[in-house]
């Protein structure tokens, strides 16, 4: 079941419906849904609130790891309603929730994840940092300006095993450019990243995902692979880490590639919540050329790719 929260774009707001949807029959998922018939889950709630008071009458949000309470607190002196949000974790719930549960992944089950726009001169270095911690490959989607704006950036990138691709110099949408831009878009993010790392990208991610004959024409003579990708959690758009966390879990599987844009503080928060929870499921991440290498596959020149399988 795809799935997600509904609340407003800063997380909880007062007087709003909070609840999950059903993105398939794009309804309402009702509590009796969710848990065994007959449990009296507001009880466990309540033991679990720990002294909290409860009206027994609180939204509920869940994911796949907790269910997420959301008390109402009225706060002096607007006496504004507020809500403080309980994360009650879904073990606790093990014999009485029948709500959604994540699919067990394949055995060796990989995907690949993807920064699009960077770097970013904050930002990037900390998903560096969360990258090498949990000693996994990312690839990065590069502009011309941004990677002449911060060569260390880039170089830690090269150095620490991630892939680096080309997302053109001024982001402009590529169908609409004469074969001559095209390429010249293409070769000068080219030249700064080989002036940094010595290295020439050979996968290309045009800007919004776009292309078209003629940029496959280009992208074929200049010898590149176009990479689009398969989950979009639209951190752009939410910029709340929560969303995009819960929107790459429902989607993301073995196979995925994984888009986000590391120039958001909010995107990279989401991505990291949502890599620890698919760590823990078992998948592990590449780089979008070791995603197609393992599985015996080839990246040809002019062609396009946006993960394994269909979804
Ligand atoms: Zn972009």
């Amino acid at each position: 079941m795809d799935f997600r929260y509904y609340g407003d774009e800063q997380g909880f707001g007062a007087g709003r419906l909070i609840t999950n949807f059903d993105l398939e029959s794009e309804s309402q998922i009702l509590p009796e849904q969710l848990f065994v018939e007959g449990v009296d889950f507001r009880a466990i709630f309540a033991a679990l609130a720990e002294g909290v008071a409860l009206t027994g009458n609180e939204d509920f949000t869940f994911d796949y790891e907790y269910i997420y309470l959301h008390i109402r607190t009225h706060e002096a002196p607007a006496q504004q309603d507020s809500y403080t949000v309980l994360p009650l974790p879904l073990t606790e719930f093990e014999g009485m929730w029948v709500g959604p549960a994540p699919e067990t992944p394949p055995t060796g089950a990989r995907m690949a994840i993807t920064f699009d726009d960077g770097p970013h001169g904050r930002f990037t270095p900390q998903l560096l940092d969360a990258l090498a911690s949990r000693n996994i490959s990312g690839t990065f989607f590069l502009m011309g300006p941004t990677a002449r704006a911060y060569p260390q950036i880039v170089e830690r990138m090269h150095s620490e095993g991630h892939q680096i691709g080309n997302h053109s110099y001024s982001h402009s949408l590529l169908t609409r450019l004469s074969s001559a831009q095209i390429r010249k878009e293409i070769d000068d993010t080219d030249s700064i990243i080989y002036g940094i790392t010595g290295i020439i990208p050979t996968l290309v991610r045009p800007p919004f995902g776009g292309y078209n004959d003629q940029v496959l024409a280009v992208m074929a003579e200049m010898g590149k692979s176009i990479v689009n990708w398969s989950v979009d959690p639209r951190d752009w758009y939410h910029r709340n880490a929560e969303i995009v966390r819960d929107n790459i879990l429902a989607h993301a599987r073995d196979g995925s590639i994984v888009l986000v844009h590391d120039i958001h503080e909010s995107s990279i928060q989401g991505a990291i919540m949502a890599i620890d929870i698919l760590l823990a499921r078992g998948y592990n991440f590449v780089t979008v050329s070791e995603l197609y290498r393992l599985a015996d596959l080839e990246l040809r020149p002019g062609a396009v790719y946006r993960g394994l399988y269909r979804d």
